[in-house]
Order: C-alpha cells, then structure tokens, then sequence
C-alpha cells in the first residue's frame, strides 16, 4: 500500500512510526500464543504505558501527553494495523473523557498522575448490564445513598478488561426511573476503586469469547462506594456517558481502519507472490477488484473518522459524525477481513498467516460498542428528524 497517500501527509508521522516500533516487538506468534491461552497481553499493556501512549489524552498538567483525539485515533490506528490488539488497553483512552469533562479537580489530580505514570489502570466500563441491552435507561443495578457512601447491587455483562483495571467507570440507577425529573435522568456515573471493591461486593467472573477479549460478568453485592467516587452530578449519568461514548466511536472507528489497513496490506502483498496457473492470483480482476473495493471503503470510512475526531477536539458536537465513522470504519474492516480470507484461499483458515484471529477480532466491531442498526436509528431519528423507532 501507498503509505504517503493514508496516513504519513497527517503530521503525526512521528507518533505512527513510534506506535510501529514497539509494535514490531510483539510479532503475530506473541498475539498467536494469547490468542490460544486466552491471555492479557500484559506485557504489550506494559509497553505502551511505560511508552506514554496509554495516557495521550491526559493533560500535561497531570503528567500524561495532552495529545488530541486525532493523534490517539492515530495510535490505536497504528495498533491494529500492526496486526497488533489494542483491546486489551483502548478503554483507557475512551473512558478518559468522562473523568477529564466531568470529573472534579480532586478526582483529576488524585487518579490521573497515578494513570499517567501507568500505577493504575482506568480499563473498566461497566455499562451493559444482560436483562438491558442495548436500552441502557433499562438498567438494573442501582446505587442507593447511605450516609458518606453508596451501596451498589446488581450486575453488568461484558465489562471487558475488570480483571486487569484497577478503576472502573460504572453506570448505575441512583433515581428509580418512575420518580426520575426526565427520560433520560436518575442515572449516576461512579469512579470504583476496584482493588478495594474485590472480595467486597464485587466479583468478577470471565467470559470465553469467540476472540481473545478479556471480558467479564461483574456482580455487586452490596459493595459500598464512597460519595466522592461519583462524577460529575448525580443523576446527570447517562448525559456524561453519552458524550463519552462520541470519543469510545472514534477511536474504535479508528481500530477498524488499522485493521482494514492491515488486511489489505496482507492481501495485496500475497496477492502479488502466490502463483496459480502460472501468474500471480493479483493479475486476476475478480482478485483484484474485491482488494481495491476494501481499500477504497476503509479511505472513505478513514475521512469521516477524520471529521469526527476534528469536531470532537475543537468541542462541537460529533455524535452523528462519531456514530457514523464507527458505522462506515467496522463496516469496512470487516470487507477487508473477508475479503483477504478469500484472497489467501485456504491459507487464510492457518493459524500461523494471523487472518483467522485478525478476523475474529475485527467482528466485534459492527456490534459493540454499539450495533450497526442503533448507528442507523441514530441517524435517522437524530440527523433526518424521522420518528423514533424505540
Ligand atoms: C466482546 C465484547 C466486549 C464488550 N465490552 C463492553 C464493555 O467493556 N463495557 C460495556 O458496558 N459493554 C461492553 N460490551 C457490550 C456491547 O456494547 C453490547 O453487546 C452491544 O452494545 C449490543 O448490546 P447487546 O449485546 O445487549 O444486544 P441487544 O441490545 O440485545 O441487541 C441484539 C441485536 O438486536 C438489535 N436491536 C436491539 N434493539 C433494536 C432496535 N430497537 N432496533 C433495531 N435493532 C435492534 C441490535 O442491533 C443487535 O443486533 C461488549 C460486548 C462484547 C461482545
């Protein structure tokens, strides 16, 4: 692929090619070997931490790098197109903006130095919870005031990364939905320390995945969390985790154009070297086309990711941009995925050439973290006025 016409003209040259230098020390057998024991990736979480990466969206003032959303979009970017995994840390940078709008100062300067100098770890969201869905004003577990504290009951589904995150964001009920001032309000955002929490109302429990995702079941019992851990307001919860969810897209929409990157770089390459009657496979049309198709969906899909991450930096409203990035990017990763399955033949079924792991992990990416149809009601109730569908 044309390096210079993607990415290199975006002058965040330097940060990419100092992504791809640690990537290019934790080669496909490092992610092979996680990939079958179902492992963090521990060490790779250590190394961009220990190289500032993991803290870019955390101002100067409080030690991290204070980069923009476009040079973190380019390094979980770069990530993926490495054929390496940012899922095992990504949440990190997304929940950020929750703490960094809405946050207090106390809380700020009490965790985010900690964060920056990779002390702990802030790659817990618990949002999803099994009985609600999608429909997260649905939400069960509540968080109910007694005296400087909370107690917190319930349970969240496929909060990803809880058994190596120190803190975690939570979602709960503080508000009965019935008795809550509007649709939307009643809901509570806490910050929970859950090396304290562990043994103490939480526990958590793992979930084998068809890719290796580190995701989990967590269960609270009566877990008491104290009042200074709530963010922001009380009640004003699903309003901070809304504009969170904008920075979550992008940078997910980001991995997706790593991964479209990656799969066609693959393709195109093997397309190129394997010969079958006599010629190489990528002077067929029907080879090439389908790799051209890919490249030119993941460019188009790249340009909005571009769109929203400017919006979101210069603080104007992205969510239909940031929605739409998410939609067009996971969309066009998973062209690229198939399509290079189908262009490495029977090849790309072997462990050993990555594209099987790489294509399952790319799928998770038309439905969480949000599916392709609530991307669609979005913008057709939001951005062309029809009428709400849920
Ligand atoms: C590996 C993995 C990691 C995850 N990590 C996290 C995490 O860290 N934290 C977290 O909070 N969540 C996480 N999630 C949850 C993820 O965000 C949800 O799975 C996703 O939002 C879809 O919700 P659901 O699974 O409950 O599907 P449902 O809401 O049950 O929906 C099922 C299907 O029905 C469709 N559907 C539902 N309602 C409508 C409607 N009104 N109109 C049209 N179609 C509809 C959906 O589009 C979807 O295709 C993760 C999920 C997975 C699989």
């Amino acid at each position: 692929m044309n390096a210079s016409k993607d990415s290199a003209h975006d002058d965040l040259a330097p940060i990419r090619e100092s992504v791809r230098a640690l990537c290019a020390d934790f080669p496909g057998e490092y992610w092979r070997r996680l990939d079958r024991e179902r492992a963090y990736p521990e060490e790779f979480v250590t190394a961009l931490t220990k190289a500032g990466f993991l803290a870019a969206l955390i101002p100067e003032e409080y030690g991290g790098s204070g980069l923009t959303m476009t040079a973190a979009a380019a390094i979980m970017e770069e990530i993926q197109a490495a054929g390496c995994n940012g899922a095992g840390c990504h949440a990190q940078m997304y929940t950020m903006g929750t703490l960094l709008r809405h946050g207090s100062v106390e809380q700020k300067k009490r965790y985010l130095p900690a964060i920056a100098r990779g002390e702990l770890r802030l790659q817990a969201f618990g949002v999803t919870e099994p009985t609600s869905g999608t429909d997260t004003l649905a939400l069960r577990t509540t968080a109910v005031r007694d005296g400087d504290s909370y107690l917190v009951n319930g349970q969240k589904i496929w909060t990803s990364r809880a058994e190596h995150s120190d803190l975690m964001l939570l979602l709960a009920r503080t508000t009965p939905r019935e008795q809550a001032k509007s649709r939307t309000g009643g809901l509570t955002v806490f910050l929970v320390d859950m090396r304290q929490a562990r043994g103490h109302g939480l526990t958590i429990q793992p979930i084998r995945t068809m890719m290796n995702h580190a995701t989990t079941e967590v269960f609270f019992e009566n877990l008491r969390v104290p009042a200074d851990g709530v963010i922001g307001q009380e009640g004003e919860g699903f309003r901070y985790i809304l504009s969170g969810m904008n920075a979550e897209r992008i940078l997910i929409a980001a991995e997706c154009i790593g991964d479209a990157k990656w799969f066609i770089g693959k393709a195109t390459a093997y397309a190129g070297e394997r010969v079958v009657f006599g010629r190489p496979i990528g002077q067929n049309q029907g080879v090439q086309f389908p790799i051209a198709r890919a490249y030119i969906g993941m460019r188009a899909a790249e340009l909005m990711v571009r769109e929203a991450a400017a919006l979101y930096e210069a603080g104007r409203d992205c969510g239909a941009e940031a929605n739409m990035a998410k939609h067009l990017a996971a969309e066009a990763s998973w062209a690229a995925a198939d399509m290079c399955v189908q262009t490495h033949g029977g090849f790309g079924f072997a462990e050993e050439f990555d594209i099987e792991r790489k294509f399952r992990e790319t799928r998770l990416y038309t439905v969480a973290p949000i599916s392709t149809n609530l991307v669609l009601s979005y913008i057709a109730e939001h951005v062309l006025g029809l009428p709400r569908s849920y």
